[in-house]
């Protein structure tokens, strides 16, 4: 977006400076600013956009695309709404929303293919755990879902073993990038302002109004970006992924629940192999642990992916196993969180982490699920995905100022 190039406080005289004001005027001041571009700032801006016709939105992304971290790089499920706590936000949120976002992508013509869920025990052990997710599940009041056994499980997935599965027909896959920019032109549609390459830095409120203010204090949050521009508002609504966290001490709040980045790195089956995979098969999540563990996800493009596992990473947004972040680093490691999760999870996390160095130990976890996958049937993939843990696990958004 050239916009935000047009917010420089430049020297510029007469007839220009005059344009510049202008500009300035229309470009920089807005009723309310969403800090971040991913699936939740996107669709927030467009939400409100609806609601508000007649105010001003911006949302303000670092990053020169939509959707560049998060997601744009997760496994792309629609989930069904399974696993959360009956009666919660979460349980009530992912139903009701896997609902909406088949409509939405009917609306828009946005491909997805409704292709199930098989959440599978494949141990004695594993089987209460699985009937206890089933119950949590029709408590959510998901749809249709049932417990089957280990013909129905071949009947579905005729690659895949286990002694009995929770089948949930509804989950479905679906490109989310694709969704997060359709939110985008719906945004600008509605008159809304997207300036890309704008990392905020600084927010801070206006004691006084300057001298080329023609509005007086209408405006008084002063949003400010790495290169030194501004834009004003009246409202913040941050939802900034795995930097929500520091952009709510940025915003004046606490920094509380802090973002502990992990990294997950996805296998992904040959193309020749991936008939083996029909729809999206799980394993029994273990409730000790904040991941739903290693899965084979068919994908839109055809493509299986197999993961994510995780382990501890030294860069939020890191995408290479050697990225590195001094202050990430540092603000994770002196974090007393981590170290609970860390001597918590000590067993879990030196194993993820041995997984994450042996491939042929990562096939060893898919084959527990399906047999006939060889060390020669996968690759790795080209990119990672950092992924986060602490004890909220939901996404951050933060009403920073509200003023009347
Ligand atoms: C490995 C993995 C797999 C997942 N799989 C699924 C799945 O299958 N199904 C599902 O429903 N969910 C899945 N999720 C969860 C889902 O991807 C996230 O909940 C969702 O993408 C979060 O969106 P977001 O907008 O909060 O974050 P993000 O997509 O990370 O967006 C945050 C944005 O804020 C921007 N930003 C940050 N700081 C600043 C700043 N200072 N100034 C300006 N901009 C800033 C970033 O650049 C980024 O674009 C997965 C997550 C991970 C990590």
């Amino acid at each position: 977006m050239a916009a935000a190039g047009l917010l420089l406080r430049q020297r510029a005289g007469g007839g220009a400076a005059a344009l510049w004001r202008a500009q300035r005027r229309q470009r920089s001041t807005f009723d309310v600013a969403v800090v971040g571009a991913g699936i939740v700032g996107l669709a927030s801006a467009r939400e409100l956009v609806r609601r508000h016709p007649s105010l001003a939105f911006a949302v303000l992304e670092k990053e020169k695309e939509l959707a560049h971290h998060q997601s744009g790089h997760n496994s792309g499920v629609i989930h069904s709404g399974i696993y959360y706590k009956p009666g919660s936000l979460k349980a009530k949120l992912c139903v009701q929303g896997a609902a909406l976002c088949y409509e939405y992508c009917d609306q828009k013509g946005i491909p997805y293919k409704r292709c199930g869920k098989l959440i599978v025990a494949v141990e004695q052990d594993e089987i209460p755990r699985l009937k206890a997710l089933y119950e949590r599940g029709l408590q959510n009041n998901v749809q249709d879902l049932k417990l089957i056994g280990a013909k129905e499980i071949k009947a579905k997935e005729p690659f895949c073993r286990g002694l009995m599965a929770l089948d949930s027909p509804h989950t479905g896959i679906v490109n989310y990038k694709q969704v997060a920019q359709s939110y985008a032109e719906d945004f600008r549609e509605a008159g809304g302002t997207i300036l890309t390459d704008f990392e905020v830095t600084n927010m801070e409120m206006a004691k006084e109004s300057s001298s080329e203010s023609e509005d007086g204090l209408k405006y008084p949050v002063i949003v400010r970006n790495s290169k030194g521009e501004e834009i004003y508002c009246q409202h913040i609504v941050t939802c900034a992924g795995l930097y929500s966290d520091r952009l709510s001490e940025i915003s004046g709040c606490s920094p509380e629940p802090r973002i502990v980045p992990f990294r997950g790195d996805y296998l992904v089956l040959k193309p020749e192999k991936c008939y083996m995979v029909k729809g999206n098969i799980y394993p029994v999540p273990n409730p000790r642990f904040p991941f739903l563990g290693f899965h084979f996800t068919p994908r839109m493009d055809g493509s299986v992916w197999l993961g994510p596992n995780a382990v501890l990473a030294f860069k939020r947004e890191g995408y290479r196993l050697f990225d590195f972040s001094t202050g990430d680093f540092l603000d994770a490691v002196t974090y007393s969180g981590l170290w609970k999760l860390v001597l918590r999870n000590l067993s879990y996390g030196l194993s993820e982490m041995y997984r994450a160095c042996f491939l042929s130990a990562q096939v060893k976890q898919l084959q527990k699920f399906i047999p006939e996958v060889t060390i020669n049937d996968v690759l790795r993939l080209k990119f990672t995905v950092v992924t986060y843990s602490q004890k909220r696990r939901s996404p951050v958004i933060l009403v920073t100022r509200t003023v009347a």
